[in-house]
């Protein structure tokens, strides 16, 4: 899978160079390609943004360099899918990523201020699948952040990242439930037992044990989940 991103701080990027994302990269199953918007403007000061039409507090980025950038990356390339990470935009979720880790080529538009002026978002949709994606309810101070732990949620989804694929199936929000809890050696580590079933051996129990636990689990700490809300 080929990702670009574009941002006015790249080096925010320099963590995807880490851990399995950064061996993906060597091993060439990620081609990650992080640019600078600024790369796109021409004035002395390399200005990307500009004071909002109508008034109003803080900056707008202005269209000329996300146009020019976004033409650049599209260019030789079927129709790409343009992720712009907004606070006003579709939830992230993991069938978003699982969804989103099908795609051969993703384009990561960062925002910063008060966001990009709106024109772009239209202008992207001649070039590829334009989607705005929210890491949450809340606000961050740029994209940077959301776009990062959306490659991160994608990027070990692709074929080869994770090494144990298996791995991947009884994760937290894969089956609409959170995990179970874990445990590892010792069984006893400062009078708190691991809990006995897990030591039985007896497979079919267990399953049994941590499939309740996922529902007690995530009736506890997220009750929207099983209401389908
Ligand atoms: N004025 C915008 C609003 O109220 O919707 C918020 C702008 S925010 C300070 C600057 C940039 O951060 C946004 O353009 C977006 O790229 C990013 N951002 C902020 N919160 C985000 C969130 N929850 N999810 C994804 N991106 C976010």
């Amino acid at each position: 899978m080929r990702i670009d991103v574009v941002s006015i701080f790249p080096s925010y990027f320099d963590g995807l160079t880490l851990s399995l994302l950064g061996k993906a990269q060597s091993a060439g199953i990620l081609d990650l390609r992080v640019r600078d918007l600024r790369d796109w403007t021409f004035d002395r000061h390399r200005t990307v943004d500009d004071t909002p039409y109508g008034g109003g507090a803080g900056m707008v980025m202005k269209p000329e360099p996300w146009g020019l950038a976004l033409d650049e990356l599209a260019a030789g390339s079927p129709r790409p899918t343009i992720i712009f990470p907004s606070p006003a935009g579709e939830p992230f979720t993991q069938a978003a990523a699982r969804d989103l880790a099908t795609r051969k080529h993703l384009v990561f538009g960062c925002g910063r201020y008060e966001g990009i002026d709106e024109r772009v978002f239209e202008y992207a949709q001649t070039l590829g699948e334009v989607r705005l994606v929210s890491l949450g309810d809340y606000v961050l101070n740029g994209g940077e952040v959301a776009a990062m732990a959306m490659i991160e949620a994608i990027g070990r989804l692709i074929p080869g990242v994770v090494g144990n694929p298996e791995s991947l199936v009884e994760e937290s929000h894969e089956d609409g439930l959170l995990e179970y809890p874990s445990y590892t050696k010792p069984a006893l580590w400062r009078e708190r037992s691991v809990p006995d079933i897990l030591l039985s051996g007896n497979h079919g129990a267990i399953a049994t044990w941590r499939r309740e636990q996922q529902i007690e689990r995530t009736r506890a700490r997220r009750p929207d989940l099983l209401h389908g809300d």
